[in-house]
């Protein structure tokens, strides 16, 4: 499989991710299949929380204001990044998570935001910058390992101050970067724990061990560890990009990020011609602070051609 049908399969996956799950957010285990068992097939995108059928969130909405500054900046411009993020909150958008919204509109400047904001309540471990990674994963991919991981975590500290959602960011930009690449990310999992900051190394140990499950989570999945934790656990545990992603937002809870994670992932490693036809035709991103723009797939599949080119090299 080429490279670009991996970078599509992520970028797209992950929306559709997003827009799957979008309905069931904050409910019990189990929601999907029971609307659409397993047997009847895939399953379908459906209305609800506010939704229309196959609308993307807030998660895809940010990945693509992320992945417009990368291509339109030819490179991580974080003012630029963090402008967006902040026109974009100022654009009414449908959801946004409290910690996001708490750090965009807090007025400090785009370097203090985050950490003023965790400087003050001391929890800032969400999984909202693990949410909008598909993009910054691809277009990272080809400066290898270390560039990846270090620009997700730049990325992640724009909002988030806590070091736990950097490093959780920079291990699925990795995982994604090695799919990209042909490889297996679950075999990648040791030497991507060795790259995580040390202090942080145990817990994301934990929750990407082929033994975990998301029943030993010990916190609700909108915080990092069990979110990444349930996607790996989800592309684990199943063998196609619909079965994973069923997986996923049959965990419950915050369905459409965790669902979001694993279309990463699991886009990555199928590729885009894996994700259902059905899933991809409803799909739609409206975009506040976007003038009003609501991109599809052929503009999804646009943006992850030029993101899949990497950055410039210099
Ligand atoms: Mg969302």
């Amino acid at each position: 499989m080429n490279r670009t049908q991996r970078a599509a399969g992520a970028v797209v996956g992950s929306a559709v991710g997003d827009a799957l799950g979008a309905p069931y957010e904050f409910g019990p285990a189990g929601a999907f299949s029971e609307r659409f068992p397993p047997a009847a097939g895939p399953g379908g995108m459906r209305a609800g929380g506010g939704w229309d059928a196959g609308e993307a969130t807030d998660d895809t909405q940010m990945a693509v204001h992320l992945a417009e500054s990368l291509l339109e900046r030819g490179g991580l411009d974080l003012p630029d990044v963090f402008a967006r993020f902040r026109r974009w909150a100022a654009d009414d958008p449908k959801d946004i998570g409290l910690q996001t919204e708490d750090v965009l509109t807090n007025g400090m400047p785009w370097d203090l935001a985050a950490a003023v904001h965790f400087q003050v309540n001391l929890r800032a471990a969400g999984n909202g910058s693990l949410m909008r990674a598909a993009g910054s994963a691809v277009y990272f991919a080809p400066a290898g390992p270390a560039a990846t991981m270090d620009a997700a975590r730049r990325i992640a500290a724009l909002t988030h101050g806590d070091r736990a959602a950097w490093e959780g960011t920079a291990v699925l930009h990795e995982l994604v970067r090695v799919a990209l690449a042909d490889g297996d990310p679950l075999d990648a999992l040791p030497a991507t724990l060795a790259l995580v900051d040390a202090e942080h190394r145990e817990r994301y140990a934990a929750v990407l061990a082929p033994d975990w499950h998301p029943g030993l989570a010990t916190e609700p999945n909108g915080a990092v560890w069990p979110c990444l934790g349930s996607a790996v656990w989800a592309l684990r545990g199943t063998s196609s990009f619909p079965d994973a992603l069923r997986a996923a937002v049959d965990v419950g809870g915050d369905t459409d990020t965790v669902a979001a994670v694993t279309g990463a992932l699991a886009g990555a490693r199928y590729g885009f011609d894996a994700i259902p036809a059905h899933w991809t035709e409803p799909l739609h991103v409206p975009l506040p602070g976007g003038g009003g723009r609501v991109l599809r797939l052929p503009e999804l599949l646009s943006l992850a051609e030029r993101l899949g080119e990497g950055p410039p090299s210099r």
